[in-house]
This record gives structure tokens, C-alpha cells and sequence, in this order.
């Protein structure tokens, strides 16, 4: 790097560093901070999280995540380019000078309480903290001996925010100066040059953050650590005010809308108003991460792709998002595209769309269409009362159960090439023990599938909720979770670890012996997760062989979902 040509910067960006691996592209191991830093040893975390973001000449990141990038487009509708830095992690100290007035952090899971996070420190019992959690602790004190004798105001803000809404001392434990909640991408410049003068403006800003009663309606909790919207006036910033990126994003990730409206009653983006992007938006989102990045590839993000300008009953518009991925891919460079977020009731009852969609991603045997997909549980009763419409267009009963309308999407998904990654919820409210031995029952039954001569592929993640008085004590134990509970565990980790071993070298990218070390490591770490889970089933009485053949005596291995009118 030619350090001469780092710029004073008024504003320095930067990421929770976590975010800015690549994980040597292999899927799913993105979520590798959530593991426990005294059960994944130092030197297997630092390899598989593999390499940050190249720095660029003048010691700025070439990628940084998507939300650092919108951040950094909003404050440039009202600075200079020399005035806002995003710096490589490597140099982050060389931009926070004297005259830097405001340093940002954008988080995702800072105190290591996200629901994976939470759901690997009550298993394994540890007083170690997660990797997340020491990446962000060992960051926020890089920057704060940085700023150490400087004016520079440190503020934190990101999907990670909720965290310090339940244990806000560490705000101050941290020596963090305010943590800001909510979306911001039209009020942003005015954020920064307001903390830098250390007057926020009552009819912009409010300090203290928004919550929910246990009616579920919003409140305002004043506390000067935090700053969000105005009470009363607009809470999210319009389409027309969310600037494009003018740099790359990590993994050349570009949104095609917020919210969702399906209506979860566990999910907190339903609550956020419908904007779509307008292709051209996105195109041109994407051509900034090909020309300035390099990428051939373009991750679609939303929390429901198939929610894209959507009909009635939340039917997938066939023709936008044909549109959409049909325009993606046709942008000079783009070979590879998918979304990121999915539900599961569309490729159940569309499947020639997902036929069409995967000719037009390219997708086939080396080239598997990725998606996330929130399964939630196997059971009707629970699907019911929690995602009443995630099933829509189709509807449990009429339609099958929710167990047949998943068995169906994935059946058509392993077809079209498409993987979903599932996570499942334990401990949601209502949950009986019989709703997640249903839960078990699904995963086994997709777990001995085939579609096409092809065995089902996907992955499945179990998620915990936890008490927030639990949270607040960090009283964790396997002994939170119940029979049942640890059975949807074991039969989790005991289908990741049959993918593990499966798909490990064909899905590892690199050179000859990073694919080797980085397959070995997985399939052999897939194994262990699986020992240790099964370890502690036998201790608490689970019994295993029951888990291992629940629910496939009873059933079928193939129904028909209707399309509907
Ligand atoms: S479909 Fe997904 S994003 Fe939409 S409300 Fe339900 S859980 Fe949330």
C-alpha cells in the first residue's frame, strides 16, 4: 500500500470484520462466528474464514458489505468522495485522524446473542465467547486506541443494534457513543454532522430507541446511548431517497427490496413498509460490483424473492421476476446470479417457474442456485398459528400439510438445481413436544428423498429462542432444551453432516490443496457436530435410534401440490 496516499477522512467506515471474509466461498460458512471460540480452535477459524476484502492502493477496501456501501452512497449526497472512507482492516488506524469527526460501524450480531449464536452457547454450556463476539470486541478496541486524544465520535448501527437494546450497558462498557437504530439512508448526512456537533436536531432525531409492548405495539424507551427516528414523523426512508452504491459489495450482493408482508409473527421485516427496486435500479446496482469489482456474479438480496411486486395472496409475479433475473444475467460479465432469500410454498406449487428461473441463472450440476429459507418447524399446528401465510398462495389442508407442501418445494428445487438452506425454530411460544418431533419427522423425510435420481439437497440449521431474561444472564445449558428440542438438533446435525461429506470437495473453491484442506476440515467437522450433539442426547436420555427413524415408517416419499388457479 502507498501509505502517502491515505486521505484525512472526515467520516471513516467501517465493518464489523466478521463481514468482510470470504469464507472461502463455501456455503454456509458465513455463519462460522456464530461457533464458540473455545470449541473451533483459533487456527481453524482463522482458515476457514479464509481472506478479507483485498485493500486498494490508497488503503481503502475494494468490497465492503452491502449496508457500509449504502451508507457511504447516502453521506456522498452531501460530501466530497475524499471525505468518506471505507478502510481495509488492515488500516484502519491510518484513516482515523485529528480532524476525523465521526468513525461508523455497522454490526450484524456484536454482542453474540443473534438466535444461531445463541442456539451454539446453550448447547455447548461455554463461558467462551463466540468469534463474533471477540472480532467486535478486539475491533471497537482498535478504533477507540485509535480516536484515543481525537474528537472523533464513535457510532454503531446495523441489523445488530437490537443487541444493545437488551444489554445497552455495554454501550457504555465499550465506551461506544451512541448506537443508532433503524434505516438511514435519507437522514444519515444530517446524523453525522449533528453527532460531530454534538446537536441532534429534536425534529429529526429522537435519543432513546423504539421497542414493542406486549401488545406488540411500538414504543420509545428514552436513553441518551441511543438516537433513532422522530417519534411521529417518517420512520423509513422512500425508494426515491435510497441512493444506489457507487462501490462494490461483499460478494456482489445488491438488494431488490425491503420489507416483506407476509406477516410472521416472529419476524421483525414484515413490520418494515413494501419498497421494491425498479430493475433498472438493480441493474445498475450490479454494474458498479462488475465494473469496480470484478464480480460475474450478482446475489439478489430481499427477505422474500418471491414477495418481488407480487398478487394476490401473495401469488409470485412470474413475469417481474423473469424480468429481473432475465436483466441480471444479461448485464455484459454476469454468468451467475441468485437470490438470497426465499420462501418455500413457491417452488412447492410453481414449479415451472423455478424451471425457467434456473435456465435463466444457469444453474445445473456445478452450478446450484443457493436461497435461504426460513422452514420454521414441521408442524401444521405451529405453521399455523406463527406463518398463517407463508404457505400462500397454497393453504395447509386443501392443499397437504405443511410437511407435504416442503416436501414438494424441495423435490423441485433438487430438480431445478436449487439448494435451499433451511434453519428450523425451537422454543417458539405454543411448541409442544409433538411439534417438534414433527419437526424431526420432516427433516428425515427429506433427508431419505430423491428427486430426479438425485438425492434432496439442502442443508438445515436449528435456531433456539431464548428468554431475554435468559439472555441477560448468560445462564446457558443444554438443559434448556428439552427432549424434543434435542432431537430436532440431532436430526439437524446429523443430515449437515451427510451433506457435509457429500458435497465438501465438489462445493470447496481454490487451489488443489485449500479445496482439500478446506473439504477435510468441513466434512470432518460436520462428523464432530454431530458426535457432540449426539453426546449430549444420550446424556439427557434422547434416544438417538427414535430420532434416526422417526416419521419415515409413516411416510410417503411423494405427494402432489396443486398449482393454483
Ligand atoms: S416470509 Fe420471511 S421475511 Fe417475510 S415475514 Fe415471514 S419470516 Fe419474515
Amino acid at each position: 500500500m502507498q501509505r502517502g496516499l491515505v486521505a484525512l477522512a472526515k467520516y471513516v467506515l467501517i465493518s464489523d470484520l466478521t463481514l468482510m471474509y470470504d469464507y472461502r466461498d463455501f456455503p454456509l460458512l458465513d455463519f462460522l462466528p456464530c461457533a464458540p471460540s473455545g470449541s473451533v480452535p483459533g487456527a481453524i477459524y482463522n482458515f476457514l474464514k479464509g481472506s478479507a476484502s483485498p485493500p486498494l492502493p490508497n488503503g481503502e477496501a475494494k468490497y465492503a458489505p452491502y449496508s457500509v456501501r449504502k451508507i457511504e452512497a447516502a453521506l456522498l449526497t452531501r460530501n466530497k468522495p475524499e471525505d468518506v472512507a471505507v478502510p481495509h482492516p488492515d488500516y484502519i488506524e491510518q484513516f482515523i485522524k485529528d480532524d476525523t469527526e465521526v468513525i461508523g460501524v455497522s454490526t450484524m450480531d456484536p454482542l453474540g446473542i443473534a438466535p444461531l449464536t445463541m442456539s451454539y452457547e446453550v448447547l455447548f454450556a461455554t463461558h467462551s465467547s463466540p468469534w463474533v463476539r471477540r472480532e467486535w470486541e478486539a475491533l471497537i478496541h482498535r478504533i477507540n486506541l485509535a480516536r484515543r486524544g481525537k474528537k472523533a465520535k464513535l457510532i454503531v448501527g446495523g441489523p445488530g443494534v437490537w443487541e444493545f437494546t437488551i444489554l445497552p450497558e455495554e454501550l457504555t462498557k465499550e465506551g461506544i457513543d451512541y448506537a443508532f437504530q433503524g434505516e438511514s439512508e435519507d437522514v444519515i448526512p444530517y446524523l453525522f454532522e449533528q453527532v460531530a456537533q454534538d446537536k441532534l436536531d429534536p425534529n429529526m432525531f429522537y435519543q432513546g430507541y423504539a421497542s414493542f409492548d406486549d401488545n406488540f405495539r411500538m414504543i420509545f424507551k428514552p436513553d441518551g446511548r441511543f438516537i433513532t427516528r422522530r417519534p411521529g414523523g417518517r420512520r423509513f426512508p422512500r425508494l426515491e431517497d435510497i441512493p444506489n452504491i457507487v462501490r462494490p459489495s461483499m460478494k456482489s450482493m445488491v438488494e431488490s427490496m425491503r420489507g416483506c408482508g407476509v406477516g410472521c409473527d416472529f419476524c421483525e421485516v414484515t413490520l418494515r413498509p413494501l419498497r421494491y427496486y425498479p430493475v433498472e435500479k438493480i441493474e445498475q446496482e450490479v454494474e458498479v460490483n462488475v465494473k469496480y469489482g470484478g464480480f460475474t456474479n450478482a446475489w439478489i438480496h430481499s427477505d422474500e424473492i418471491f414477495a418481488y411486486k407480487h398478487g394476490p395472496l401473495f401469488k409470485p409475479n412470474e413475469e417481474a421476476l423473469i424480468e429481473l433475473f432475465s436483466r441480471v444475467m444479461s448485464i455484459p460479465g454476469v454468468t451467475e446470479s441468485n437470490p438470497t432469500h426465499g420462501r418455500i410454498s413457491i417452488p412447492a406449487a410453481y414449479p415451472e417457474l423455478i424451471s425457467k428461473l434456473s435456465e435463466i441463472m444457469r444453474a445445473g450440476p456445478s452450478n446450484w442456485i443457493g436461497i435461504q429459507v426460513g422452514l420454521e418447524t414441521g408442524s401444521d399446528r405451529l405453521a399455523k398459528i406463527h406463518m398463517p401465510n407463508k404457505t400462500l398462495p397454497l393453504r395447509i389442508g386443501p392443499d397437504g400439510s405443511w410437511a407435504d407442501i416442503v416436501w414438494e418445494g424441495v423435490h423441485n428445487m433438487t430438480l431445478y438445481y436449487w439448494r435451499p438452506a433451511f434453519t428450523v425454530q425451537v422454543g417458539q411460544s405454543d411448541e409442544t413436544p409433538e411439534d417438534n418431533w414433527e419437526t424431526v419427522a420432516l427433516i428425515n423425510r427429506l433427508s431419505n428423498s430423491e428427486a430426479g435420481g438425485r438425492p434432496f439437497e439442502f442443508t438445515v440449521t436449528p435456531m433456539l429462542n431464548v428468554p431475554l431474561g435468559v439472555i441477560k444472564s448468560q445462564s446457558f445449558n443444554p438443559a434448556m432444551l428439552d427432549e424434543s428440542q434435542l432431537a430436532v438438533y440431532y436430526a439437524s446435525y446429523r443430515h449437515l453432516a451427510k451433506m457435509a461429506k457429500r458435497d465438501a470437495v465438489r462445493d470447496s473453491k481454490g487451489n488443489f490443496i485449500a479445496r482439500m484442506g478446506t473439504a477435510g476440515i468441513i466434512s470432518f467437522g460436520g462428523w464432530v457436530m454431530m458426535k457432540v450433539v449426539e453426546s449430549i442426547c444420550k446424556k439427557r436420555g434422547v434416544d438417538i435410534e427414535k430420532v434416526k427413524r422417526y416419521g419415515l415408517e409413516s411416510s410417503s416419499t411423494s405427494v402432489a401440490v396443486p398449482v393454483p388457479a
